[in-house]
């Protein structure tokens, strides 16, 4: 490797003063596993609304266990976090048009805990599919923690049906986005969560009460405060393992504050990976900027 190049092909990447950082990608089209670089850590959020597009998609056990034993299967070692569908508000469902999604509040794990028959479905597809690699399940705009409890009671009651069909399954680790900021204010709360990853999209959306496409939100005016409500979650995590998965992980500028914030797991889309790469190269794990850069 050239001088100065710190990531193995394990994925194991240092800042300067020597902190090990791990970058994963997201994906949205399942394809996009095909050509995984091997010098990434693995899939830190795929996005399942972009395999599950439609009612009759969502109603499809054995095409959800394909698509996600397909990605399972290519990325071999490493491990997969694979969101549930996070439906309503800006993402839509072919077919469920008729519920009353748009500014009612109902999207992400309410929507899904509201049409339990959509969960189960997808619960056995992903309870199956984890036989087949280090599959992680996530929960969408969770902001209750009696949300990840009654989900776990779904994953554990389809595991129980899959179990009395004979058919090979395995329970894995549950956790959820924080991108609520009701949920970040109260992380220390989410005891039955596994893990967190922090989705700033949302949180900078709803934090700034701005369009979730809001120009001025993209721009960064919202990130001062994005990133002062991470630092303070972070420090709510007890130890557990903490990533972050939305857009301002992928973008080089942001990553002093998210450094000085604690995050030492980033995710970010495949194009973004090279200059987040080089980026951490140059930092210290404090943010500043390392001697000589
Ligand atoms: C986020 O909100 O930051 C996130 C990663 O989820 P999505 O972009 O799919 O809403
Ligand atoms: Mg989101």
């Amino acid at each position: 490797a050239p001088a100065g190049d710190t990531q193995t092909e394990s994925g194991e990447l240092r800042t300067a003063d020597g902190v090990p950082i791990l970058i994963s990608i997201n994906i949205n089209d399942p394809a996009e596993i095909d050509t995984l670089d091997p010098a990434t850590a693995g899939v830190g959020l795929m996005r399942s609304e972009f395999s599950v597009t439609s009612l009759a998609d969502a109603a499809n056990e054995e095409r959800q266990l394909a698509i996600y034993r397909h990605v399972m299967e290519q990325a071999g070692e490493k491990p997969v976090t694979i969101r549930m569908l996070d439906i309503g508000g800006d993402k839509p469902l072919a077919g469920l048009e008729d519920l009353p999604t748009l500014d009612s509040g109902l999207r992400g794990i309410r929507l899904l805990l509201a049409r339990p028959e959509i969960a189960r479905v997808q619960a056995r597809a992903l309870l199956r599919a984890a036989v087949f690699g280090r599959l992680s399940v996530m929960l969408p705009m969770v902001t209750f923690p009696d949300e990840i409890d009654r989900m776990r009671e779904i994953f554990r009651e389809e595991a129980e049906k899959l179990g009395r069909r004979s058919l090979l399954h395995r329970m894995p680790p549950i956790g959820m986005m924080v991108e609520v900021p009701a949920a970040a204010l109260m992380l220390d709360t989410f005891g039955s969560a596994a893990f967190f990853s922090f989705g700033t999209n949302d949180l900078a959306q709803y934090l700034a009460a701005s369009a979730r496409d809001d120009i001025d939100a993209d721009a960064g005016k919202a990130a001062p405060a994005v990133l002062r409500l991470i630092a303070q979650a972070v420090k709510l995590t007890s130890g557990k393992p903490v990533s972050i998965c939305g857009d301002m992980a992928g973008n080089p500028s942001y990553l002093p504050g998210l450094l000085a914030a604690g995050l030492r797991h980033f995710s970010v889309a495949p194009a973004r990976r090279p200059a987040i790469r080089s980026a951490i190269i140059g930092l210290n794990a404090d943010g500043t900027r390392a001697a000589g850069e």
